[in-house]
């Protein structure tokens, strides 16, 4: 029964943010014009902001990147069914469901995981193929929460992930003692594999994921699901660290009804503008 109200919460508190942040960015910079003259939707305008490394604007529903690849981001089919969504989204699909920042932690509608559909296309061409060695060879070190403990973990410096990471890292170093049990030591970073019962490769194989304390996570695979199917959500990760990751351009697990609260990664494009870059 979580369902209808866990919706109208969320549906009252994350999806005017959304909105509201989408607004914000039009209004702070302008909408990006495309040589064919058209407004680029602003979800699509904000995802080149999100890699000014990589991306340099859009042509109609074309991205383009700085090294001159042009990518379609719209594969036509229209609004998909959530599985297929999942398994093959296009790069408009990416952005397709607003991830609600800054939020507290409550039950996420049903179907309801922003950041999880990801273009294996888009990513493997910005952050290498790790089937073909091509994320290993660009792995760099980050202290993690040197004050406390002296473990050493891998991310990608591609995007400068390496940085964010240790300005998350500096952040949580100060928190109290308290929050210690969640954050030393980290569970994991960087590792070659497809996601738990698909094909697709996870982020962490891009080098742009970290999860944190395993015994103290919840994930929906773990769980029984409940009568309709849906996975009834739990959650032990405190907020704070949460909003800290957020602050640097990471999303969280913990928002989606396919739950995974471990889990943090970089995806700057779902957060509000500045955010990790
Ligand atoms: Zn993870």
């Amino acid at each position: 029964m979580r369902c209808n109200c866990s919706r109208r919460r969320l549906g009252a508190a994350a999806f005017p943010l959304g909105g509201f942040l989408m607004l914000s960015l039009v209004a702070g910079g302008g909408p990006a014009l495309s040589d064919s003259g058209q407004t680029a939707e602003p979800a699509l305008t904000r995802l080149v902001a999100a890699y000014p490394d990589h991306l340099a604007r859009f042509e109609g529903t074309t991205l383009i990147w700085r090294d001159g690849t042009r990518m379609e981001a719209d594969d036509g089919a229209g609004v998909k069914p959530f599985e297929v969504w999942l398994e093959r989204p296009d790069i408009k699909d990416m952005l397709h469901q607003p991830y609600p920042a800054g939020a507290e932690a409550t039950p996420p509608p049903a179907k309801f995981d922003p950041g999880r559909a990801r273009n294996a296309a888009f990513f493997d061409k910005m952050y290498g193929d790790c089937r073909k060695g091509g994320v290993a060879n660009q792995l760099k070190p980050v202290a993690w929460l040197p004050k406390k403990t002296k473990q050493r973990l891998l991310v990608t410096g591609v995007n400068g992930i390496d940085r964010k990471l240790a300005a998350v890292s500096a952040e949580l170093d100060e928190l109290p003692a308290t929050f210690d049990p969640y954050l030393v030591p980290a569970a994991g970073t960087y590792v070659c594999r497809v996601i738990a019962g698909t094909n697709r490769i996870s982020a962490h194989g891009y080098g742009i994921a970290i999860d944190i304390a395993v015994s103290r996570s919840d994930y929906w695979r773990w769980s029984s699901p409940a009568a309709d199917g849906s996975f009834p959500y739990r959650n032990r990760i405190p907020i704070e660290i949460v909003r800290v990751f957020e602050k640097h351009g990471f999303i969280w697990g913990g928002r989606w009804s396919h739950f995974d609260t471990m889990h943090f990664e970089y995806r700057p494009e779902l957060l509000p503008a500045g955010s990790g870059h």
